[in-house]
C-alpha cells in the first residue's frame, strides 16, 4: 500500500515543493497533502484507501460530481477518434452554440486551455479594442498566473502571504490599479484620476479567491454604470462562478451584463479549458480576423470540448440548479447551527452550488475581514474534518465547492463532523 508521507517525499525530490499548484501543498493547513488514487461521484480517495468527501470539486470544475458516466463516456469516445488535431473540429462550435444560447450578449467565443488563459485573453482583448493600456482590478480577486494580474492576488497567491509575486516586474504592474472589492468609490477614484485611459475592469463578480465573498447591492450596476460612461470595457471573471453559481453565471444570478466574459473549469468539465466571451464588435478584434492576438496548440481540444459538452448537457436539465443550490443551502444551514450548538465564531455561506465557510461570526463582506480569521483555529478545524473524512480546500482563503453527486448522505456525515470539528475547537 503506497503512503501519503512517503509519496509526498517522494514528490518533493522531484516536483517544487512537491506539486504543480502551489495551494496544494497544504502551506496553509500544514501537515501533508493527501495523494488521490481515485475518484468517483462525491468522493476522492487518496493513496492508502481512505475514502474523503470531496468539497475541491478540482476547485470548481467537478459540479456533475467525479467521473459522471456520460463524461467519461464522451471523452472515451472522442479519445477513440483521437486526441488533438490542432486543425478545427465540430465539438468546438458545438460548445459555442451552447454557450452563447445561455448568455444572451455572447455572440463569439474563443476557447483556451485554462482560466488563466483566458483572463490574460480578455485583458489584451480589452486594450486593443479600447487603445488604453491602464486596467482595474479588485485585491483579493485571482485571474490566474499572468503577470498583470498577480497584484494583490487572492487565492494561493493570498495564503502564502506573497500577494504580488517576485519575478514581476514594476514596469508590467505600473498600469494595473487595484481597487477594494465592494466598494465603488475607489473604483470611481480610479475613473477621474485616469479619464480616458481605463481599457477595463476585470472582476470576479462574486468572489470565490478570497473565500466566498457575495456583492452588495448595487456595486456591479455601479461598477456597469462607470465602465459605459468612461468607454472601458467591463469583464467578469466567471472561471469559477459561470455555470456554478447558477446556469447562466454570476451574470444571471445579479441581472448585470458584463462586455467580456471569461469562463473556464465546468466548461470543460475536468478537462483543460478556458474560454473568451463577447459579442462580435469586440471579440472579432481578436486574430485571424483582428489585430489582437491569440491561439493556443491544445485550445479547443476535442477530449476538453466533449467532457464540457457532456457536462453542460447535465447541467442544463431542468431542475439540476435549483436541486443542487437546494441541497448546498441545506449543507451551509448545518454547519451554521453547528457553529451556533458549539459556540464558535464560525459561519457558512452559499449560493447555487459554490459556497464558502468562515472562522468568523458573520459572512465577510470585504477583504479585510477575510484576513482576519483565526487561522490558527481553522487549522485545527481543518484536519478535524480532514481526518472524518471531509475534504475542504486546504486554506480559509478558499471557496468551497458542491455538486449534484452530494446527496443526503453526504450533506448529513458533513455535519455530523462539523459538530465533532466545531466543538472540538471551542
Ligand atoms: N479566474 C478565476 C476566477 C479563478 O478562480 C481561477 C482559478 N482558480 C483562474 C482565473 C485561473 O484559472 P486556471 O487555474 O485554470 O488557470
Amino acid at each position: 500500500m503506497l503512503d501519503n508521507t512517503q509519496e509526498f517525499e517522494r514528490a518533493q525530490r522531484v516536483l517544487v515543493g512537491g506539486v504543480n499548484s502551489a495551494v496544494r501543498a497544504f502551506r496553509a493547513v500544514g501537515g501533508t497533502p493527501r495523494f488521490i488514487a481515485r475518484a468517483e461521484g462525491a468522493y476522492m480517495w487518496d493513496v492508502e484507501g481512505r475514502r474523503y468527501i470531496d468539497y475541491l470539486g478540482s476547485w470548481g470544475p467537478m459540479i456533475v460530481g467525479h467521473s459522471h458516466p456520460k463524461v467519461v463516456a464522451a471523452v472515451r469516445e472522442a479519445a477513440g477518434r483521437g486526441l488533438s488535431y490542432g486543425a478545427p473540429n465540430v465539438l468546438e462550435s458545438e460548445l459555442a452554440e451552447r454557450i452563447c444560447a445561455l448568455f444572451p450578449q455572447v455572440e463569439r467565443v474563443r476557447f483556451t486551455s485554462s482560466g488563466t488563459e483566458s483572463a490574460m485573453s480578455a485583458l489584451r482583448l480589452a486594450r486593443g479594442y479600447t487603445g488604453r493600456t491602464k486596467i482595474v482590478k479588485f485585491e483579493g480577486c485571482y485571474h490566474g498566473t499572468a503577470d498583470s494580474l498577480l497584484v494583490k492576488a487572492g487565492s494561493g497567491a493570498l495564503a502564502f502571504g506573497t500577494p504580488s509575486s517576485a519575478g514581476v516586474p514594476e514596469d508590467v504592474v505600473r498600469h494595473t490599479l487595484v481597487a477594494r472589492f465592494n466598494d465603488l468609490a475607489s473604483v470611481e477614484a480610479f475613473f477621474v484620476q485616469h479619464p480616458d485611459e481605463i481599457a477595463c475592469v476585470i472582476v470576479e463578480p462574486i468572489a470565490g479567491n478570497m473565500n466566498l465573498i457575495l456583492p452588495e447591492p448595487g456595486f456591479h450596476e455601479g461598477l456597469r454604470r462607470l465602465c459605459t460612461q468612461h468607454g472601458a470595457l467591463l469583464i467578469f471573471d466567471e472561471v469559477m462562478t459561470g455555470f456554478r453559481v447558477a446556469l447562466g453565471g454570476a451574470q444571471q444570478v445579479l441581472g448585470v451584463t458584463p462586455d467580456l466574459s471569461a469562463f473556464g473549469k465546468v466548461i470543460g468539465g475536468g478537462m483543460p479549458v478556458g474560454a473568451v466571451a463577447g459579442p462580435a464588435r469586440i471579440m472579432d478584434m481578436m486574430a485571424p480576423l483582428g489585430p489582437v492576438y491569440q491561439a493556443g496548440t491544445l485550445s479547443g481540444n476535442p477530449l476538453a470540448m466533449a467532457a464540457g459538452l457532456a457536462t453542460l448537457e447535465l447541467i442544463s436539465e431542468p431542475g439540476f440548479f435549483d436541486e443542487v443550490s437546494r441541497r448546498c443551502a441545506r449543507l451551509v444551514a448545518g454547519l451554521n447551527e453547528a457553529a451556533r450548538v458549539a459556540g464558535v465564531a464560525f459561519c457558512a455561506q452559499s449560493e447555487g452550488a459554490m459556497a464558502g465557510c468562515y472562522m468568523l461570526a458573520s459572512p465577510p463582506r470585504f477583504f479585510e475581514e477575510v484576513q482576519s480569521q483565526d487561522v490558527e483555529r481553522f487549522k485545527r478545524f481543518y484536519h478535524l474534518m480532514l481526518d472524518a473524512g471531509v475534504y475542504l480546500p486546504p486554506s480559509p482563503v478558499e471557496a468551497f465547492f458542491f455538486s449534484g453527486a452530494h446527496g443526503d448522505a453526504e450533506i448529513d456525515a458533513t455535519i455530523d463532523a462539523a459538530h465533532r470539528a466545531l466543538a472540538a475547537v471551542a
